[in-house]
């Protein structure tokens, strides 16, 4: 008896040690695996420094706090809501102050007239000359002119100054005006309802500055003082899109696309002069998409025609403009075809939601075009093909967070593609699109919200190390290698100031 009782627990022994190996093997699996998925991960391939890993140790602390409050209490995490409910409020955070004192390379995806905030244009009325229409549908419209412009005008042009301080009240008048100059609104869900509505309101942004903007003594200034902000907000180098679209002057004179460009030539010059450790600007032209054939083939000779007159200037072409409603790329093949040659290819394609429309089918022409860079490339998640194309071709993707957020693809940025991309390894570089339009920094914003709403909760200072040095090795800038030292040399330095002054003082 006593024997087999022995033989019993002899037994139990047993199966409680297989039970314990069969644990320890199933935990060794999943470390194995986490581990892997944390080594393909977008930036792991950097190794910090001392000094880096403590700035890391910082920000991971300060990133996990607000991770982990907001998984415990998920109806208060802030970048899981609507852009414009907490743009503000997280400015006041240490993380997003340190991240707009890191170095973050390049900006590749930004529009020129939609860098600036509403203020900035607001207080551009307040210039001599200038005429406003009130057109009777609610929109409004500008124009600078020595005499009463000639222009029609649904109601009647009025001299600005003259309205405003009829108005008898300036500060509600400005408020008023302000508010044509930003599609920021507290009524976005209800104005907002779908990708279409925010389009118009978007679309009505550029109506009603157009005439501001393309006044060359402001197209100027704006184009400099855009460069600041970029500055301030630690971008080093910056490649823009613009429609070009012509300029006017008081003396009735006007000037077509090339001479716009030539503006921003002249524009940088002084630029340089001033700020002579920003690393330069770059122009990409982008004409409307809504356009016909022989438009394109126009659009293609002034861009042929600007990288004649401007090599240094001009980084290349694309097409702009809502893509769902737009001409697709592959209706202007033959076109693109043709120019390939004389031009780089910087195409948006893949900014939908749909899935085997023109609109999504796009990336697989810019694809093939050998684009040098994608903007957007949102629905590329859907394609796994085009990712292996996409790393064999080493294209860079121009990510927009915020953009893809306020233009209603995604509604909580933690299920934007971005995620996948960062998981996957894919050449990730982040852009911030039109980010005065929605009262964001030039790039700190986009960084705050992929690194807290869109990362996981992992990913540290690697990877934004490395969305910084992507954007320098995706531009097209004419000395990669200096601009790529003179980042690490800024890099170094942020580092430092990291440590000397968050190190001890810091809540973190
Ligand atoms: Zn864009």
């Amino acid at each position: 008896m006593l024997k087999a009782i022995i033989v019993f627990l002899e037994f139990k022994i047993l199966l409680s040690v297989m039970a314990s190996e069969k644990l320890q093997n199933v935990i060794k699996q999943r470390e194995q695996l986490l581990q892997k998925d944390l080594e393909m991960m977008l930036g792991s391939d950097i190794v910090l420094s001392e000094s880096e890993q403590k700035v890391n140790d910082i920000i991971m602390k300060l990133k996990h706090r607000e991770l982990d409050y907001g998984f415990e209490n998920p109806g208060h995490f802030n970048v899981s809501k609507h852009f414009f409910s907490y743009k503000d409020n997280v400015k006041n955070t240490t993380l997003f102050e340190i991240l707009q004192q890191m170095p973050k390379g390049a900006l590749l995806h930004t529009h020129d007239t939609a860098v600036l905030s509403p203020d900035y244009t607001l207080k551009l009325t307040y210039m001599d000359n200038l005429y406003v229409c009130f057109e009777s549908d609610g929109g409004i419209r500008f124009l600078f002119s020595s005499k009463t412009p000639k222009e029609t005008c649904g109601t009647q042009w009025q001299l600005m100054k003259d309205v405003r301080y009829s108005s008898g009240d300036i500060e509600q008048f400005d408020a008023d005006l302000r508010k044509h100059f930003t599609i920021v609104t507290e009524r976005h869900n209800e104005l907002y309802t779908d990708i279409n509505a925010v389009w118009i309101r978007f679309q009505q942004y550029f109506i009603a500055t157009g005439g501001i903007f393309t006044y060359k003594p402001v197209w100027e200034q704006y184009f400099y003082d855009s460069l600041k902000a970029l500055r301030e907000d630690n971008v080093m180098y910056l490649e823009v899109r613009s429609v070009l679209p012509h300029l006017y002057d008081l003396e009735g004179n006007t000037y077509d696309s090339v001479s716009t460009a030539q503006s921003y030539k002249e524009t940088l010059d002084r630029f340089m002069i001033d700020y002579p450790d920003f690393c330069g600007a770059k122009l990409i032209y982008a004409p409307m998409r809504l356009v016909d054939r022989a438009t394109i083939k126009g659009n293609l000779n002034t861009a042929r025609e600007i990288k004649r007159r401007f090599p240094k200037l001009l980084a290349g072409f694309d097409i702009v403009g809502q893509e769902d409603l737009g001409a697709a790329l592959k209706e202007f093949l033959p076109e693109f075809v043709e120019a390939a040659n004389d031009l780089d290819y910087f195409f948006h394609a893949g900014e939908t939601n749909w899935n085997g429309m023109s609109s999504d089918e796009n990336l697989y022409d810019a694809i093939v075009l050998d684009t040098r860079r994608i903007g957007h490339a949102y629905a590329l998640i859907k394609h796994p093909q085009l990712w292996n194309e996409v790393v064999r071709k080493d294209i860079g993707l121009e990510i927009n967070v915020v953009s893809n957020c306020v233009l209603k693809l995604v509604n909580d940025v933690r299920n934007h593609p971005l995620a996948a991309f960062f998981a996957q390894n894919l050449p990730v570089v982040l852009g911030s699109d039109d980010s005065g339009v929605w009262e964001a920094l030039p790039l700190t914003h986009d960084f705050y919200v992929a690194f807290v709403g869109v990362s996981n909760r992992h990913a540290d200072l690697r990877l934004l190390k490395k969305l910084a040095l992507n954007s320098l090795k995706y531009s097209a800038h004419d000395n990669k290698d200096e601009m790529i030292n003179e980042f690490e040399i800024r890099w170094m330095r942020f580092i430092d100031t990291v440590v000397n002054n968050y190190e001890h003082s810091c809540k973190c």
